[in-house]
């Protein structure tokens, strides 16, 4: 263990058993980098930053959710106190320990990756709430003013929990990460950093998800605008140029 041990935690999940090590560690400072970025964390994509990169959402977690949606029907529809029940319930908790470690791997390698290259990073101040939306009714062709099925209910309340869950702790890790490498975060205001065009300040139009058009400076990659926006609210300039694609 590097570092001085401070606590000993034991925790258990299920039929498992965790041993928590809390250590006190010296801050190390990086070498500095030559990056200085705004993030912008969304649904479609998990972040898209300033100077053009894009880190996209993992495959596991729709993967995941596909397989949770159909274990939890299943147990809904298995007898109560049954053994096929019982079976159901554990690999229902075992696919979501999958899910939250695979999980946070990735939101530490995400991090470790943003810390390692970038002196400065901006991000919202997230409203949690709003970032995740349930998916859209499809309209029933058959019957005008109905809707088909879509399992919106089941699938919607999944994504959320996954998606949700992962914000939060991904700038956690961040933010313990940037500390230990005296490395800056920066958190911004969130108000129409998506819908203004981040050279001009005009409002834009979004006609789609990931197309913003300003009136004067055209259509634009919705994303990378936002946070340009959140780069240049945080002071660390805008209109970077796209790494190389
Ligand atoms: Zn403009």
């Amino acid at each position: 263990m590097p570092g001085v041990v401070k606590a000993l935690q034991l925790k258990r999940e299920h039929r498992r058993w965790y041993v928590i090590v809390i250590a006190e560690t010296e801050a190390v400072s990086l070498p500095e980098g030559a990056r200085s970025i705004g993030v912008d964390v969304g649904i479609a994509r998990f972040l898209t930053t300033s100077d053009g990169e894009i880190v996209a959402n993992p495959r596991f977690l729709a993967a995941s959710a596909d397989v949770i949606a159909d274990l939890q029907r299943r147990k809904e529809r298995a007898k109560s106190g049954s053994g096929n029940r019982k079976r159901l319930r554990r690999a229902l908790a075992k696919e979501w320990r999958k899910v939250k470690n695979r999980r946070r791997d990735f939101h530490h390698k995400t991090a470790r990756a943003l810390v390692n290259e970038c002196d400065a990073i901006a991000l919202e101040k997230l409203n949690m709430a709003a970032m995740t939306k349930r998916p859209a009714p499809k309209p029933d062709p058959a019957k005008p003013g109905a809707f088909l099925p879509n399992n919106a209910a089941t699938k919607g309340a999944l994504n959320k929990s996954i998606l949700d869950a992962g914000w939060g702790q991904f700038i956690g890790i961040l933010a313990a990460k940037a500390e230990e490498a005296g490395r800056r975060i920066v958190l911004v205001d969130p108000r129409n950093t998506s819908n203004t065009c981040h050279i001009c300040g005009e409002r834009c139009l979004r006609p789609m998800q990931r197309l913003v058009i300003c009136p004067e400076h055209g259509g634009m990659d919705a994303d990378v605008n936002g946070a340009r926006n959140i780069a240049t609210r945080a002071g660390l300039g805008s209109g970077q140029d796209a790494r190389a694609a």
